[in-house]
């Protein structure tokens, strides 16, 4: 089969005038969005993407999950769809576009097909995943996990929000809970456009980025033990010193994940010292140390090392230590071959490009687990995003939804 035209676009104005419409649900206080997964303005963003997705003709079937499927009929019958789409959820304080692009840029993909005239070989299916973000039902990606494998559903329903209610109970009273089971979708693959949520691309000054991994992770929780004394009157001597502790451990991680260049990125984000007290010597120190590459290797060393320097930086300090493991995922590697799909469409429709690693978590590292799986990422203003601050252009936009088109046709077979 050909490749598409290198003229062949989306219609950018449409879609950004969609972005625009899905932003007034759940509006934020800054200019953002509070769209969280399963209340109220969450119910009302999926019902508009219903309306949305059946005036583009598509069906749609809803999972156990109350994951979205809308599908557009293929030519051929027994061929597994294209899977395309992210999450219409967002972040308490979130932006317009984090999930919202990949869900609206895949429905303009089909709404171009119909303009078009277009068939494909493959169905087409738009997906709007449950849960993503995590924020009110911890743990993220969670629609997409259970789909995958990763948890139960029975686990799923039973996580809880802030105030005791279950993902369960808020999924059925928001009456999203469909008839499909839970995975029992074959994909021929799927193809998942995000914004960057980092600075790389605009900094790059590149319209598209194509995503060839993404992040492995660890989080290693630190414990260290010493002994609560006065700043004025212990002599130096005399300290056992957490906080001390704290902050040799913490140059340490930065030193291991510099000599683990490239693409290996380590911090302390989170850290408490006890009792907190302007002239008391910290007795303890609770921190996360947050390590992350693509590579399994470098992962696995890197970890070994900030476990070895931790421990001797308590021993050397006199301090008791634990290390505890809160937090941690594989490195995903991207389809090859749908790699070289999306970079050839960037190429063929002119855009600038480069590759890029996911440094965040999105539903697309799950489901790679199960099917050839890529990601597009779409520039966005200052890396800033899980802010209400969150920009990107309406040109930018257009431009990783053409790169999705693309893929699709090329991946999906046009039927002439
Ligand atoms: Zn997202």
């Amino acid at each position: 089969m050909a490749a598409p035209a290198a003229n062949l676009r989306i219609n950018g104005e449409r879609l950004w005038d969609s972005l625009m419409e899905m932003a007034q649900i759940g509006p934020g206080i800054a200019g953002g969005n509070n769209r969280q997964t399963l209340t109220d303005d969450d119910a009302k963003g999926r019902a508009l993407f219903a309306e949305w997705c059946k005036a583009a003709g598509m069906a749609m079937g809803v999972d156990t999950m109350g994951t979205m499927f809308a599908t557009r009929a293929g030519t051929d019958a027994d061929a597994l769809p294209v899977y395309m789409g992210s999450h219409l959820d967002t972040q308490p304080t979130g932006g317009k576009y984090d999930g919202v692009l990949g869900v609206l840029g895949a429905l303009e993909v089909v709404r171009s097909m119909n303009d078009a005239g277009i068939k494909t070989k493959h169905p087409i299916v738009v997906t709007n995943w449950t849960n993503e973000e995590g924020t009110r039902f911890a743990p993220a990606m969670l629609a997409s996990g259970v789909f995958a494998g990763m948890h139960s559903q029975d686990y799923a329903y039973s996580r809880k929000d802030a105030e005791g209610k279950s993902f369960g109970d808020e999924l059925a009273r928001i009456g999203w809970v469909g008839d499909e089971v839970v995975g029992a979708r074959k994909m021929h693959a799927m193809i998942e456009l995000h914004i960057e949520q980092g600075p790389i691309l605009e900094a790059e000054g590149r319209d598209v980025g194509v995503v060839t991994h993404g992040q492995g992770l660890w989080w290693l929780q630190i414990t260290l033990t010493g002994k609560d004394a006065h700043t004025g009157s212990t002599p130096m001597a005399m300290r056992v010193n957490a906080g001390l502790g704290m902050a040799r451990i913490t140059e340490r991680v930065h030193q291991i994940a510099m000599s683990h260049q490239p693409g290996a990125v380590g911090a302390v984000g989170h850290a408490n010292v006890y009792p907190n007290s302007r002239n008391v010597i910290p007795g303890k120190a609770v921190f996360t140390v947050d390590i992350r590459t693509p590579d399994q290797g470098k992962l696995d060393a890197m970890k070994a090392e900030v476990t070895r320097a931790a421990h001797a930086v308590a021993a050397e300090l006199g301090l008791g230590i634990e290390i505890e493991d809160v937090g941690h995922f594989d490195p995903v590697t991207f389809d090859a071959g749908l790699v070289s799909v999306v970079r050839e469409a960037a190429e063929r429709l002119g855009y600038s490009h480069m590759d890029i690693i996911s440094g965040a978590g999105h539903d697309a590292c799950w489901i790679n687990r199960v099917a050839p799986t890529v990601m597009i990422m779409c520039p966005c203003v200052d890396g800033l995003s899980h802010n209400e601050a969150e920009e990107i252009s309406p040109e930018w936009a257009a431009a990783g939804t053409d790169v999705m088109f693309h893929t699709v046709l090329d991946v999906a077979g046009v039927v002439a």
